[in-house]
């Protein structure tokens, strides 16, 4: 009886509004008041992210290079997405939008250095075609740097921020990609250590979100070199075998919704993370012992 009581009084103190002063954000809008410039956001987990972020009461700043795309977006998204031109290769570009998203809305609050491009590299080492190491990295890694360092450069007077990046699963493992964009997430997941140590005296968080293989355009693209001619519908189906998590296969909402909570207050004692979501994917590999019955 007295447990149950304990259990009443929990309830409602969970329930009470005291909790919200006490850091439990409300599920409805966790957002509220926010303000996010997301690169990539034309479409697959920037445009995803984008969305779930302004349904959360954030106002967001899409920003891409595809521009038509890129309008037609923020457009669908409603009065609280406004999209601007930007090419994370440069620098002037992405300084531009931070500086844009402060002007339109006094502040940046959440800065997601999404925008990220795979290469047609082959497979081997002796075959590495330097250049397109050069371009894969001027955009995964340089353009997720200045993206930080001109976040940082407006959130460090406020003294607060939450800066998040797309890394993944092949910058935790050898073998999952071409080397080059394997290479450029091992990078975005250093970076993210490294300036989570810096900004952490500034309270400014910094993390990353590792996904699983997803079927956005990129990807598509990439297994059409792989297996030419195919249908889409058997190419989506390729990528979602390819999982380990019955049941369930890796959706652009599932890293949005790691994108929410790392951005949200619900978040405020989490930086230099990188948050996988991969169904297990990374946690799951068997020796290559024999079966007992192949052994006499
Ligand atoms: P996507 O191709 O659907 O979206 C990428 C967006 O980035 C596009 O809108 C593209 O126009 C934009 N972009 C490309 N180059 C740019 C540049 N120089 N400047 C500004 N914008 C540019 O792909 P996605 O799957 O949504 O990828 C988003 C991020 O997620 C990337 O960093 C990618 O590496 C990462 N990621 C994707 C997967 C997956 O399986 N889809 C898995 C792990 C990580």
């Amino acid at each position: 009886r007295v447990g149950l009581r304990k259990n009443v009084y929990f309830t409602r103190a969970l329930v009470s509004p005291s909790c919200f002063k006490m850091g439990y954000s409300s599920q409805a809008a966790r957002l509220e008041g926010k303000v996010a410039l997301i690169t990539g956001a034309a479409r697959g987990i920037g445009k995803a992210t984008a969305s779930k972020f302004i349904s959360n009461g954030a106002k967001v700043v899409l920003a891409d290079i595809q521009h038509q795309l890129g309008q037609e977006v923020a457009k669908e998204l409603g009065p609280n997405a406004t999209f601007i031109a930007c090419d994370v290769t440069k620098e002037s570009d992405i300084s531009n939008a931070v500086d844009f998203t402060v002007s339109k809305h006094n502040q940046l609050d959440i800065m997601y250095s999404n925008a990220g491009v795979a290469c047609k590299t082959p497979a081997s080492i002796v075959d590495l075609d330097l250049a397109v190491f050069d371009r894969v990295m001027n955009i995964n890694v340089r353009g997720v740097l200045a993206g930080i360092k001109h976040a940082s450069r407006v959130m460090i007077p406020r003294k607060t921020g939450s800066i998040l990046c797309t890394a993944s699963i092949t910058g935790l493992m050898g073998g999952l990609a071409q080397h080059t964009y394997s290479l450029s997430k091992f990078a975005v997941i250093g970076i993210v250590k490294c300036l989570a140590a810096e900004l952490c005296q500034h309270g400014i968080r910094v993390n990353c979100i590792s996904p699983f293989a997803i079927p956005t355009a990129f990807v598509i693209e990439e297994m059409r070199q792989i297996y030419p001619g195919a249908e889409v519908e058997k190419l989506i189906e390729i990528i979602h075998g390819s999982g380990t998590l019955e049941g369930a296969h890796c959706e652009p909402n599932d890293i949005a919704n790691a994108a929410l909570y790392l951005a949200s207050d619900d978040a405020r004692y989490v930086s230099g993370h990188n948050l996988v979501v991969d169904g297990g994917f990374t946690s799951l590999k068997t020796l290559n012992f024999p079966a007992p019955d192949q052994v006499h």
